[in-house]
């Protein structure tokens, strides 16, 4: 047995831990979600858990195109992106820092006072965690920032799939690793989380994960191999921006979905210099 072998066979292990029917894969149709959907079907040769995708509005046409190919259910949105916009702003610096910032500018515009541990986190002087970045304090205090958010993913991802889950009782298989992120080793380190959750390839490593793409020639999106994509979430996210992601992505759009993802995120890309 090598690795590849190993790791597939502990895998297996993992999944006698759920009972199939009580839970569903979602599928991003992504490389991690994909490689669950080709080991679920393939592997395990399951039948009973069912693939459910969100067509966000703002996925690739290709991607989009792999949701509605291999999901037995599309979930919507329950806001459009720009009835997000409108109401509550657009997603600019990380998510994390979006939330503090959001319930900062939420409590000016209703001309409250914001709470003690938003402002400290706005000011740069939240003593136990991190505070937002000097670039994000400044534009945020200079007064002239639009709003921003992190609701986006919650009203395009969240909340569509949390209303899906309530509705059928399911839990959801997620394909989340450690390695994606700082953020995602601090929350997703066992193949559970504390709502039962099921992240099994939580340790899956990039080497192997490719390894097993090379050899049982599972499918890979095209947009992984323009310019040198690593992850896709959707069209041009600002979150992407830190990697030079968002102006490789918003090459390889038509002018149609450039036009539209531009309007959508053109006041984040004007502060962080994304070039539209
Ligand atoms: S990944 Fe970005 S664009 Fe997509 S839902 Fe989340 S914040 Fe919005």
């Amino acid at each position: 047995m090598d690795i590849v072998d190993l790791y597939l066979y502990d895998l297996k292990t993992k999944f006698n831990k759920i009972n199939p029917k009580e839970y569903y894969l979602s599928y991003s149709g992504g490389k991690d979600s994909h490689f669950l959907l080709w080991f679920i079907k393939n592997y395990l040769k399951n039948k009973d858990i069912k693939i459910v995708g969100i067509n966000t509005y703002l996925e690739y046409p290709e991607i989009r195109d792999r949701i509605y190919n291999y999901s037995d259910i599309v979930l919507l949105p329950t806001k459009k992106p720009f009835e997000i916009k409108e109401k509550y702003g657009i997603p600019c610096f990380s998510k994390e820092q979006d939330f503090y910032i959001y319930y900062y500018q939420n409590a000016l515009r209703k001309g409250k006072e914001p709470g003690k541990t938003i402002l400290e986190k706005i000011n740069g002087t939240y003593k136990t965690g991190f505070n937002i970045s000097k670039k994000a304090r400044n534009y945020i205090l200079s007064g002239q920032a639009h709003n921003i958010t992190h609701l986006c993913c919650h009203y395009l991802k969240k909340d569509p799939a949390r209303r899906f889950e309530k509705e059928r009782g399911l839990k959801p298989i997620l394909g989340v690793r450690a390695s994606e992120s700082k953020m995602r080793s601090r929350q997703y380190n066992t193949c559970f989380t504390k709502d039962k959750k099921f992240t099994p390839i939580h340790d899956l490593t990039d080497e192997i994960l490719d390894e097993i793409y090379k050899r049982y020639e599972i499918e890979i999106p095209k947009v992984y191999s323009c310019e040198g994509i690593k992850r896709t979430g959707c069209m041009g996210c600002p979150y992407e921006s830190w990697k030079h992601d968002t102006e490789k992505e918003l090459k390889l759009l038509n002018n149609k979905q450039k036009d539209f993802i531009c309007e959508y995120f053109k006041e984040s890309y004007r502060v962080l210099g994304i070039e539209m």
